[in-house]
């Protein structure tokens, strides 16, 4: 059974392998940047000039010649000021300041920027306290990119840094992949949806809502096709829907139960499966395939196993077909706050409190009933993950700590 990391890789190595963005399109990211979030560049991104563009103040003060103030105090005369925006027309002769903010071009002729705090104006005389070296303050020209340089390689996912360059550079109209659209089946003779009121024995079909939300915060598109009964003729037909999309995924009839047909549906339709169990709790029986040239995922049907397989190997997929490289796994650390002893040869991922205390981050292990309690989940902002080999683990050891996106 192969371990989450390897499974990881194998989906990695098939999606590169096999498969791309189908096409781009633009994002005006004047009118409306919250739609580039989450999206990934399809051109790289380069410096439409040199930035700084101009020898920039970082500081409000007075810009000297070094010389000047090598021995302090110095009295300087103060013949004019740069602003932001606008500039010293002259250039400083010997004994000469300019009054500077910061974000100001540095005039010709001064070589470093004295804090205001470190002067005293009387009229148009300073009196500088404290020696400068040259360049103090001051970023040069081209310093922090060179006209021309790529600022953002395609394949980057654009998070509100990326947005800030792409403004700053003139990237109004971004290119961007296509999303992915990734559509979600699940399967159970049990479900019925959540706006509909259960029989004694039924419950509401959560995953197909919960793993189309997932997928979007993955950055690709839902394609919601609701949930199908456990025949043979039902789930042939949702999933041939399901494969006319970019990748497909299901929640459950993965295990071994009379009624879990998923696998033997997706054979007859020409399925090949890189994996179809995975060493980890929750989420053992998950299964990896592509069918008819598309990526199939069938992740197990208890809610919290449905939820950790699809950030471990979903999210990769979703990367790939996305146009950009595969995020690394979230993995921190935190000390433990109290003993835990889980079953080894497996890696388990348990619902978990994080925190910070003085000490530094902290984490705590939820009391739950297993992968089919979600509700615990809303408490636990992330998973402990306790590796193959680990039987126990003890109070205040450092652990592997995986975030639940969106809550840390
Ligand atoms: P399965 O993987 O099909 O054996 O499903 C295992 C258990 O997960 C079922 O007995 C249900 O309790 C639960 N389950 C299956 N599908 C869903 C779903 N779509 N939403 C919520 N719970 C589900
Ligand atoms: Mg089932």
């Amino acid at each position: 059974m192969l371990s989450y990391q390897a499974a990881r890789g194998k989906v990695i190595e098939i999606a590169q392998a096999r498969y791309r963005p189908r096409s781009t399109e633009t994002i005006d990211i004047v009118r409306d940047p919250a739609a580039a979030l989450g999206r990934v560049v399809a051109e790289d991104i380069r410096a439409d000039r040199d930035y700084p563009s101009f020898d920039r103040s970082i500081r409000d003060g007075v810009a000297v010649r070094s010389v000047d103030v090598a021995n302090v105090p110095a009295r300087l005369k103060a013949v004019g000021e740069s602003k932001a925006g606008g500039s010293y027309p002259g250039t400083l002769a010997l004994g000469e300041c300019v009054h500077i903010m910061t974000g100001a071009p540095v005039p010709p002729g001064a070589d470093a920027v004295v804090m205001v705090e470190y002067t005293k104006a009387a009229g148009d005389w300073i009196t500088v306290e404290r020696s400068a070296r040259a360049g103090d303050h001051i970023v040069r020209a081209g310093n922090e990119a060179r006209g021309n340089q790529i600022v953002i390689p395609r394949g980057t996912r654009i998070g509100y840094a990326e947005l800030s360059v792409a403004a700053q550079v003139g990237a109004a109209n971004l290119p961007v992949f296509a999303r992915p659209r990734v559509a979600v089946l699940a399967t159970g003779d049990e479900l019925v949806p959540a706006d509909e009121e259960p029989g004694a024995y039924a419950i509401r079909n959560s995953n197909g809502v919960s793993l189309a939300a997932q997928i979007s915060l993955s950055g690709a598109e839902p394609v919601i096709l609701g949930a199908v009964r456990d025949r043979e003729h039902d789930l042939r037909e949702a999933i041939e829907r399901g494969l006319g999309e970019d990748a497909l995924v299901l929640s459950g009839g993965v295990s071994m139960g009379k009624y879990d047909l998923v696998e033997k549906i997706l054979l007859e339709a020409g399925a090949e499966f890189y994996f179809d169990a995975v060493a980890i709790r929750p989420g053992r029986p998950a299964v990896f395939g592509s069918c008819k040239d598309k990526l199939v995922f069938g992740l197990p049907g208890n809610p919290v196993s449905a939820m950790v397989t699809f950030e471990l190997f979903v999210t990769p997929a979703i990367d790939v077909l996305s146009g950009a490289t595969p995020r690394p796994i979230p993995l921190f650390r935190a000390k433990v706050t109290h003993d835990l002893n889980e079953k080894p040869g497996l890696a388990h991922f348990l619902p978990a409190k994080m925190g910070f205390s003085d000490d530094g981050p902290t984490v705590e292990a939820l009391r739950w009933q297993g992968s089919g309690d979600a509700v615990t989940l809303v408490n636990a902002n992330c998973f402990i993950v306790v590796g193959t080999a680990q039987e126990h683990v003890s109070a205040g050891e450092w652990v592997d700590v995986f975030p639940r996106r969106g809550s840390i």
